[in-house]
């Protein structure tokens, strides 16, 4: 019998390869932008048109290629990136099989134009179908240009299959901002259809995730950072409260490629655990480095998973980060917000080196956070991660004894030590479960008429009532105003204040805004208000006159602070009315200051810095007792 094995033409086997690597237009935007990356690019240029069904085009300013190496990049097993064996195992990036530019050729019409440096006249290689048209010389700058038209032509069945121009687009902008990210020194811009989709000048890494994820989102990052001999970890999370119901904000790359990995993921969910509302998903950008022979990568470029030598290692590691990384965020909110208001003032030059400046306050080594984590025995001037990670252990403690217990605060205010503080409180949803109450073990007392003492799992916390309380009135005055939602409690018999003329003058122009706060004051002649009415969440037993008087010097002090008008108000009325030191409280103004703190979205400090609570660990204390 005659032989009957051939060997397929090369259009054909180059159509099979296509088959697994190109699957539509967003994998040849993959490919042809890290090809650009990899040319040693400093700017690469995107434009689609119908989403990548009639025209993709990479243009870059790279390294550009010689006559035959423009001719070469088209045949199959054709790369510049692998020369034996081992390298395939030894390069940092994965995926080079020198198949991308073939298969692109074998399924669309495709223009390429390339020019070196060194040389005078570039190259213009036209190709169909895997069939060379035309190569000519051609003039242009240095760099490659690559024009993808009509993609799968010749394969109209897979041309059908093909989803909705919407699809495609997303599929697109989803490898897009995988390549913008990992690069974040390179100048990218991306067109559909002559609209500008992106434009990312080349920035620092937060700059870059900033813009990569859109308008407003440097607001929501918290820097993770973390070197060990393992693995490098850098990037940021989202701060529990803008994790969204959808997913799709969750990026990992590995050795600078992005990949998709549902056991890191796990890991960071584990980090967020009891942080997040039900069924919601924490942003995260991160980037892992580690040492190529320590990765097993399924060499399929279109898969991007990867498996880890030391994966519970790494699990670890990446947890533990970021767990500590939210901490410093929740502890430390002044850092935080000193960072990002440089950022967003579009002022990079007071911004020095974003993630390193934040690493300066991750002084311990990560080993010494693991093993923190289960002998926690933190000296006491590193108080405030101490702090945190003991009332974290705490809330794993009760969370394992009591997994029923449901969140007391309304999801978005949600905070560390809020979450602990509520499982001590155990407090009701309903009235049916609040006529079962008891706090548990014993009800907060106060000394000094000064401070409050509550007992919580891992100890006790101090609260100075008089910080405590302006930082509370401070969030609530700062939502009337900005929901204006004023609610007034109208007095019965309205009092009118005399001031002198330039506080008349100062409040007649603050008048509006006063107002909005539930206040309900009107001129009365001449350096004269009644007050009818005043904001309903106030104490009783305010004095007006003195209320109006603190206000306005507060105002005034705070003018000097530079705050935007909305801030100095709701600061300067936060102190005025605050509970005072040395005022004595009920038990139920207590609980009552003690659960409205907690709820509050950034409960550590005063509106002024100061602390509001100060931590005792049980541990810390025993130790004490022992030396
Ligand atoms: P691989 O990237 O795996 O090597 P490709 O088929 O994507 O395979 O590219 C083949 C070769 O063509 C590359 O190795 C590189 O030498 C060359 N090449 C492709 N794109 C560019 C570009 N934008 N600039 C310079 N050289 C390129
Ligand atoms: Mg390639």
């Amino acid at each position: 019998m005659a032989d009957v094995i051939q060997l397929l033409p090369d259009s054909i086997a180059n159509q099979i390869a296509a088959g697994e690597v190109i699957q539509r237009p967003a994998s040849v935007v993959k490919e042809l932008m890290e090809n650009a990356i990899d040319a040693g690019s400093t700017s690469v240029k995107l434009m689609i048109k119908d989403a990548g069904k009639t025209l993709i085009q990479v243009v870059d300013n790279g390294c550009g290629m010689s006559v035959t190496d423009a001719r070469l990049s088209f045949e199959r097993h054709a790369t510049s990136k692998i020369r034996s064996a081992k390298d395939l195992f030894s390069i940092r990036t994965m995926g080079f099989r020198g198949e991308a530019l073939a298969s692109i050729a074998s399924v669309a019409q495709v223009e390429l134009k390339t020019k070196r440096q060194i040389d005078e006249l570039g190259t213009r290689i036209m190709i169909a179908g895997s069939e060379i048209k035309s190569q000519e010389p051609c003039e242009g700058t240095s760099g490659t240009s690559i024009s993808v038209k009509n993609l799968f032509f010749n394969i109209p069945a897979r041309r059908n299959f093909l989803k909705s121009d919407n699809v495609e687009v997303k599929h697109i902008t989803d490898e897009f901002q995988r390549v913008a990210m990992a690069h974040p020194d390179v100048f990218f811009s991306f067109h559909h259809n002559d609209n500008e989709l992106f434009h990312l000048p080349p920035g620092n890494f937060r700059q870059r995730v900033a813009a990569v994820l859109g308008t407003n989102s440097n607001k929501k990052l918290v820097p993770v950072q973390e070197d060990t001999d393992v693995v490098k970890l850098k990037g940021f999370v989202g701060k529990p409260e803008f994790a969204k119901k959808t997913r799709g904000d969750q990026w990992f790359f590995v050795n600078n490629r992005f990949i998709k990995s549902s056991f890191l993921h796990q890991a960071v969910t584990s980090a967020f655990e009891n942080l997040l509302p039900k069924d919601t998903h924490p942003l995260y950008v991160i980037f892992i480095e580690i040492d190529p022979s320590r990765i097993d990568i399924n060499v399929h470029p279109t898969k991007q998973e990867i498996k880890f030598e030391d994966d519970k290692l790494v699990h670890n590691y990446l947890r533990v980060a970021i767990r500590h990384a939210l901490g410093q965020h929740s502890i430390t909110p002044s850092l935080d917000f000193d960072q990002e208001t440089s950022f967003t003032a579009g002022s990079p030059r007071q911004y020095p080196g974003n993630i390193d400046r934040s690493t300066n306050f991750t002084s311990s080594t990560l080993a010494d956070k693991i093993s923190l984590e289960s002998k926690s025995d933190r000296s006491r001037h590193d108080s405030n991660l101490a702090n945190w990670e003991k009332l974290y252990e705490g809330l794993k403690q009760v969370d394992e004894e009591e997994t029923a217990t449901t969140s007391l605060f309304p999801s978005e205010s949600i905070d560390l030590p809020a979450i602990t503080i509520e499982s001590e409180w155990t407090s009701p949803r309903t009235n049916e479960e609040k006529s079962n109450v008891h706090y548990v073990q014993s009800a907060p007392f106060q000394i000094h008429s000064t401070y409050i003492v509550s007992q919580i799992k891992s100890g006790f916390i101090l609260i100075d009532q008089q910080n405590a309380h302006e930082r509370i009135l401070y969030e609530q005055f700062l939502k009337i105003l900005n929901q204006q939602e004023p609610s007034t409690q109208q007095q019965l018999f309205p009092k009118t204040i005399i001031l002198s003329v330039g506080d008349f003058e100062l409040l007649k122009s603050i008048l509006p805004e006063i107002n909005l706060l539930g206040f309900d004051l009107q001129e009365f002649g001449k350096n004269t208000f009644v007050v009818n009415g005043l904001p309903s969440i106030l104490v009783d037993k305010v004095d007006e006159t003195q209320l109006i008087e603190a206000l306005l010097e507060q105002y005034k002090q705070n003018l000097e602070l530079r705050l935007d008008a909305k801030e100095n108000i709701s600061t300067a009325m936060a102190k005025s009315a605050a509970i005072k030191r040395g005022q004595t409280l009920t038990i139920e103004e207590m609980k009552s200051l003690i659960d409205q703190l907690f709820a509050c979205e950034l409960p550590f400090k005063s509106p002024s810095g100061k602390n509001c609570f100060i931590t005792y660990g049980l541990d810390e204390l025993a130790k004490r007792f022992d030396s």
